[in-house]
């Protein structure tokens, strides 16, 4: 039987390469984002591979929008079995000084009340079947303080916090909940940073990864493959943690 799987943030970058390896899979997917364009582009990228995919708009940091997602993916494809929550915003490149609170709220919000509100929606659904696989997206700037602007890193340390609080939490129900760390990949978020400031990569194996190899780490974790990994957080980032 075929899986159903829900990801947000699908209208480029992280989120549509996995959403194109978990119909490659042979998963129903629902993607998610507030760029149709991209999502449109999505969706055929998936079709014409042959594979399964519709769309919904939700902004991630509202939770009638989220509900009515999960409500969609159900609705299309009768279940839900594997939900990426990776929908994110990287938030002014500032220093604390110079970000406003305007600007502070939004990056938790979309980053990380998001996730709250995700999982809170697809674990309704997953709950009483007992099964089911979340990936959460968090970042090296759960691993290291200075790869992201501050917000950002108060939010993605609040997605490992949630992320194992929620592994545990579900751990005996059969649900489990990992999170991905990707390292300096390149997508949309990234080649507009690198538009205001250009880098040489962090990554110590001397390149920025791929979304492919992030997507492929996700599957791995929705997968059956990793079916005693919980509460663990899969970093996917060239060696850089630990230079
Ligand atoms: P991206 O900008 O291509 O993808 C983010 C997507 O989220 C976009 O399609 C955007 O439209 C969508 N989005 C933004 N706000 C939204 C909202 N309120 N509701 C729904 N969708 C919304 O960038 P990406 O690099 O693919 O980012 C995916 C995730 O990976 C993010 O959570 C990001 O923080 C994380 N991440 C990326 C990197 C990297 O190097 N690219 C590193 C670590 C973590």
């Amino acid at each position: 039987m075929s899986k159903v799987a829900l990801v947000t943030g699908a209208a480029g970058g992280i989120g549509r390469a996995t959403a194109i390896r978990f119909a490659q899979a042979g998963a129903n997917v629902m993607v998610s984002d507030v760029n149709m364009e991209g999502l449109e582009e999505t969706v055929s990228i998936i079709a014409g591979q042959g594979g399964a995919a519709r769309l919904h708009r939700a902004d991630v940091s509202q939770e009638a929008d989220v509900s009515a997602l999960v409500e969609a993916t159900v609705a299309a494809f009768g279940g839900l079995d594997w939900a990426f929550n990776n929908a994110g915003i990287i938030g002014p490149l500032t220093g604390l000084a110079d970000t406003s609170i305007e600007d502070f709220d939004r990056v938790i919000a979309v980053n990380l009340r998001s996730i709250f509100l995700c999982m809170k929606a697809e674990l309704a659904v997953m709950g009483p079947k007992g099964s089911g696989s979340i990936v959460n997206t968090a970042s090296e700037t759960v691993l290291k303080g200075n790869a992201g602007p501050a917000a950002y890193t108060a939010s993605k340390r609040g997605v490992q916090g949630l992320t194992e609080h929620c592994a545990l939490e579900w751990a005996a129900s059969g649900i489990r909940i990992n999170s991905v760390a990707p390292g300096a990949i390149v997508t949309p978020m990234t080649l507009a940073m690198r538009a205001q400031k250009e880098r040489p990569s962090p990554q110590p194996n001397g390149r920025r990864g791929e979304a492919h190899e992030i997507a492929e780490a996700v599957y791995w974790l929705c997968s059956d493959a990793s079916s005693n990994v919980i509460g663990h957080m899969l970093v996917a980032d060239g060696g850089w943690a630990i230079s």
